[in-house]
């Protein structure tokens, strides 16, 4: 992005706006607004003129009662004041995403001004990839600038298709999706050792590949979360109550050969803080993690095992850290998670790379006020996890096409 000249151009800028809005439609977490910032002064402040793109929820799954798109709910115009403010300048509004307005209101835009377009998942065509919308957009522009982690995993008109439509030179990735695969990148290709991959979170099965892709590059792989049970199971162990997916077990006891195999060093919790329900209110104790009775169940890991873990942590030189370690959303089961990504701060005050990324584990360093104690906290759920997993995404993959 910084080898093309904006003086006078239109660049197409696919953002990711997908914030959560609460009921009153107030944004309640706007990272990813802020996230995008810096790519869009830098087009301003280099004589471009900024046309926006993004989608927001799933309005075509969410449809009204009529069948007919909800465009009150689902509208970025939602957006448009707090955008505002913090660029400092007006952000106009175009109530359709493509069309005869949006192609009006381009035209007459000038350097220096910025415009939002409407959802672009009001459009059926949009995650179908369509080419004639894709190109439809492609025709507003002379760049097209992708800063849309979160949605790089997807093969969507507003994605990935449309930059078919722009030469080389004049398409790229923005400041936060570069920032997002160089921090993903120095941590697969060019990690310092030891490397510590922390990963948690509900099943093992929504994590298969990434564990598997771990295993072939660090040194220590740290199991927590409900995700753990399965793989104590699969060595004989008595889990109780706890989450299993029976179905996995064999896969657990491969996983665990194959760390063996490779001398990965792989840890499962020593204990539990186990519960008599899943609930907050539950009695609650702590317990060797392969002795949990009947009726009881694993929600956090105790406290052998994040001294364990945090030992492994303190000692590491790159961090990865994908899911929480136990249900943090309830107070009781918190600790462990807390606990963990304190290791990691501090891990990264002395000098270690760390790297949050992918689901839950994200929106627990934050609701610890830990966020900016890390190198890197990935806007990607989804994206970030494919990402590490190796896969290529649609949507870098189309830039450099
Ligand atoms: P994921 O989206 O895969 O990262 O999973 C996150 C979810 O896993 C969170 O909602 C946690 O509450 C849940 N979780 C973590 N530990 C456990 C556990 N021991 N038992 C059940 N659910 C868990």
């Amino acid at each position: 992005m910084q080898d093309i000249d904006f003086r006078g151009k239109k660049a197409l800028v696919r953002v990711d706006f997908n914030v959560p809005l609460d009921k009153d439609y107030r944004i309640s977490d706007d990272t990813r607004i802020r996230a995008a910032l810096p790519t869009i002064n830098y087009i301003l402040d280099h004589g471009g003129a900024v046309i926006l793109l993004s989608h927001l929820g799933r309005p075509q799954k969410k449809r009204k009662a009529d069948g007919s798109i909800d465009t009150e709910r689902f509208s970025l115009r939602h957006i448009v004041p707090h955008l505002s403010q913090l660029l400092g300048r007006e952000v106009l509004f175009c109530p359709e995403p493509v069309g005869e307005m949006a192609q009006k209101m381009t035209a007459s835009l000038q350097p220096g001004q910025v415009l939002l377009l409407e959802n672009t998942r009001f459009e059926p065509g949009e995650t179908q990839g369509d080419e004639t919308l894709a190109k439809s957009w492609s025709e507003l522009a002379d760049v097209y600038i992708n800063d849309a982690f979160g949605t790089a995993h997807r093969a969507h008109a507003s994605t990935s298709t449309v930059a078919q439509f722009f030469p080389k030179g004049a398409k790229s990735m923005g400041f936060l999706m570069q920032a997002e695969v160089a921090n993903a990148n120095k941590v697969l290709h060019h990690p310092e050792r030891p490397l510590t991959a922390i990963v948690g979170g509900a099943k093992v099965s929504d994590k298969i590949l990434l564990l598997e892709r771990l295993l072939d590059f660090v040194d220590n792989l740290l199991i927590g979360g409900g995700m753990a049970y399965t793989f104590i199971k699969s060595q004989g162990g008595q889990v109780g109550n706890s989450l299993v997916e029976e179905d996995r077990l064999e896969l657990a006891k491969n996983l665990l050969a194959k760390a063996k195999e490779k001398g990965v060093q792989m840890l499962l919790p020593a204990d539990s803080v186990i519960a008599d329900k899943f609930s907050a209110d539950a009695h609650t104790r702590i317990a060797p993690s392969h002795q949990i009775p009947e009726g009881w169940m694993g929600l956090d890991i105790g406290p052998k095992a994040i001294e364990a873990f945090a030992q492994l942590i303190m000692s590491s030189k790159t961090i990865l850290w994908n899911g929480p370690m136990g249900v943090f959303e309830m107070e009781p089961f918190a600790s462990g998670t807390k606990a963990i990504a304190e290791a990691v701060a501090r891990a990264t005050e002395q000098g270690a790379f760390s790297l949050v990324g992918g689901g839950d584990s994200v929106a627990a360093v934050k609701q610890m006020g830990l966020a900016d104690k890390v190198s890197f906290v990935s806007t990607g759920g989804g994206a970030m996890l494919e990402f590490l997993e190796g896969k290529t995404l649609p949507g870098i993959a189309a830039l450099e096409a």
